[in-house]
């Protein structure tokens, strides 16, 4: 059962938040460094050979020189600022394998957060992810490198509508996604990921729950449960475009080709899967299975971060890039770390609601 439309029209498009005109940030009180030198030389070329090593077979060496200066001044600004790099698995190779301290999916960035001990994390990834570091971190300096990288997810809902969802259906537990805004994690029961849905709905110990805001990982849970998913009808830009058929054409031409997808994916879409399973889920079957060929149903630079690793396995790619996620870039990851933009920042009410939900989800005993 979805009740987006049966609410009426939703309270409006999740604004992205920006710190207040005038309030004291990170970039007043600790200033700009200089930007260090972005010249190609031999010097660099040696002293960044063994991370172009893990990348060869993903970027071609004409455009090392390019990101070779950019990696070596962010890995020194890092040491400089006492910065941390948390980097999701869809982030594009350069910054996944060469300057990302932490990689994962979003609940294993979650759990980094809560660990981290440097003054300053960097988020690789989008706006809520950045959020949920700073949830959890409240004293610490959190950056993303571009504001503008949202989600479709996180901006299909607002706090509003979940109190209005509260509303129609009072004494039901609400289970938040991560993809979403610090307002609405604050107006949740519990969060949830890909890769522990299934374990936070039953957690719960109801027979009914609602479960926003991905209609098709809410569909995709009510597979495995009995308990009863009300979802709302938020969608990824980037999974609702991958089709039943387009993956049936790859399998046509090998039959002992193997299908694996993210749970955002739509249902027929996932019926045509060998495996169905969270970034990090999708990572280790490959690492395990080590498959002839693969498609791997999700974001398309996870492919070549995971083809890094394992160069004997052949993957097919119907390329599906997250616009958002590819607004993080070296140059502005140098960007943020010399002048300590773009800070996140929350309303210390909203942050501790928030951080209720995200902590009881990341304390779950697994
Ligand atoms: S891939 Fe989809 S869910 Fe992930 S950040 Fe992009 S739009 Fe959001």
């Amino acid at each position: 059962m979805s009740i987006r439309q049966s609410l009426g029209p939703s309270t409006g498009a999740a604004p992205i938040p920006r710190p207040a005109a005038g309030s004291l940030t990170a970039a007043n009180r600790f200033g700009g460094l200089p930007m260090p030198s972005l010249e190609w030389n031999a010097q660099i070329a040696h002293e960044t050979a063994h991370l172009y090593e893990r990348i060869k077979t993903v970027v071609p060496a004409i455009e090392w020189p390019f990101f070779a200066p950019y990696v070596k001044a962010i890995n020194a600004l890092k040491k400089e600022r006492n910065a941390v790099i948390l980097a999701h698995n869809y982030q594009t190779p350069e910054i996944y394998n060469c300057v990302a301290d932490f990689v994962g999916d979003s609940l294993q960035l979650a759990r980094e957060a809560m660990k981290v001990d440097a003054d300053i994390i960097v988020q690789c990834g989008v706006h809520f992810m950045a959020e949920t570091s700073k949830i959890l971190n409240p004293h610490k300096i959190v950056l993303i490198p571009d504001r503008k990288a949202g989600c479709s997810l996180a901006s299909s809902i607002t706090g509003n509508d979940v109190r209005l969802l509260r509303a129609k259906f009072p004494g039901v537990p609400v289970v938040a996604y991560v993809n979403t805004s610090a307002d609405v994690k604050a107006e949740v029961d519990i969060c949830c990921t890909s890769s522990n849905a299934l374990e936070v709905v039953e957690s719960l110990g109801v027979d009914t729950v609602i479960f926003l805001p991905d209609l098709y990982l809410a569909k995709y849970v009510a597979t495995q449960t009995k308990v009863r998913i009300i979802s709302w009808e938020g969608a990824c830009e980037v999974h609702e475009r991958f089709t039943a058929e387009e993956l049936r054409h790859y399998r046509d031409g090998d039959p002992a080709l193997q299908i694996i997808a993210h749970p955002e994916c739509p249902p027929d879409v996932i019926a045509e899967a060998d495996y169905t399973g969270s970034t990090a889920g999708m990572i280790d079957w490959v690492r395990k299975n080590r498959p002839r060929r693969v498609v791997m149903v999700t974001e398309c630079s996870m492919a070549d971060n995971v083809q890094a690793e394992v160069p004997e396995v052949e993957f097919v790619r119907p390329c599906n890039l997250c616009p958002h996620m590819k607004r993080i870039t070296l140059p502005k990851i140098l960007h943020s770390l010399v002048y300590l933009e773009e800070e996140i920042v929350i309303d210390p009410t909203i942050a501790e609601k928030a951080r209720h939900s995200v902590e009881r989800m990341v304390n779950l005993k697994r």
